[in-house]
């Protein structure tokens, strides 16, 4: 039986900014946090990514917490634990109350690698306050092979190798709505010379079978068509390239996330003006927009 939506998902973004903080008034308007997003529905909070954006979703659940007497549940998604990714963790007000209950995800790849790392940047050389500091009920679970189930929301997820160190890009299905969180991949490296045209096709398809119908996609766009020439091996996305394979996927929303810290809001403005007009905007095509800090979609 086909279970029937309740309630609205709402996706916030908290941090957008790839690579590293770019507070200041040339980025005000699409953020200078570095990657968290926020999906909630019903009273199930899913948190991708622990950037810089994290610290101010922890103040608003805190608040959130307090007028409404409950005790926080939450899962945190992790892509990989390059800095930008993990630094809010320390900063994340909730992980410090012993009420809160925290689950966080990442890659299995590298043994115990993930609760390591994580530790590793709360050691006293780097942090004052060591993670044993951390008062919630943490668990850190490497992801498996099974799908994993939380309530409606069933979480899927793949490697993503184009990335020093590689990636992981998860798929959130909640009832018949489907979000799709890819950011830190270099797929333009698919269209290298050294895959045989046959490799090409099954390494996109692969993707494309990822994020097939997504109703939102979040995912790395950091540099556009020229840039990308000067940045081959960095682990990032041309705009180009992932626009043509969401549209392919038929992709309903595509955000593009990770802006480049060189990236002014001026810039990004004019590329999306750019990109609107050669990808989307008019009926039946991918509606693509830029990520900004503070928005909210409902879907
Ligand atoms: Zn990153
Ligand atoms: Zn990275």
């Amino acid at each position: 039986m086909i279970e029937k939506q309740e309630a609205k998902t709402l996706i916030t973004f908290w941090g957008t900014r790839g690579s590293i903080s770019t507070p200041g008034r040339a980025t005000e308007k699409y953020g200078g946090n570095t990657p968290c997003v926020a999906i909630r529905h019903g009273d199930m909070t899913l948190i991708l990514d622990a950037g810089t954006g994290i610290r101010n979703l922890g103040i608003d659940l805190i608040q959130e917490s307090e007028t409404r007497e409950n005790h926080l549940s939450l899962h945190l998604f992790l892509s990989h634990t390059h800095w930008d990714h993990i630094q809010g963790l320390p900063f994340f007000l909730p992980a410090y109350d012993s009420k809160t209950r925290l689950t966080i995800y990442g890659s299995p790849k590298k043994g115990r690698f993930l609760a390591s790392v994580l530790k590793g940047q709360m050691d006293y050389e780097y942090f004052p306050v060591s993670m044993g500091a951390l008062m919630a009920d943490i668990t850190i679970k490497e992801v498996s092979e099974e799908a994993i189930r939380l309530g409606p929301v069933r979480v899927d997820w793949q490697d993503q190798n184009y990335h020093p160190g590689g990636s992981v890009r998860y798929r959130f299905r909640i009832h018949d709505t489907m979000i799709v969180y890819a950011t830190d991949v270099e797929l333009d490296r698919i269209f290298q010379s050294e895959y045989s045209p046959r490799e090409k096709e099954s390494l996109i398809q692969e993707y494309v079978d990822f994020i097939e119908n997504a109703d939102l996609l979040i995912a790395d766009g950091q540099y556009t068509e020229e840039e990308y020439l000067s940045k081959v091996g960095w682990g990032h996305s041309s705009i180009s390239v992932i626009s043509e394979i969401a549209s392919r996927a038929r992709v309903k929303q595509l955000a593009i996330f990770h802006h480049d810290p060189q990236h002014s809001d001026k810039f990004l403005d004019d590329v999306w003006a750019k990109s609107r007009a050669r990808y989307g905007s008019d009926e039946g095509k991918l509606d693509i927009f830029w990520a900004r800090e503070g928005l909210t979609l409902a879907i």
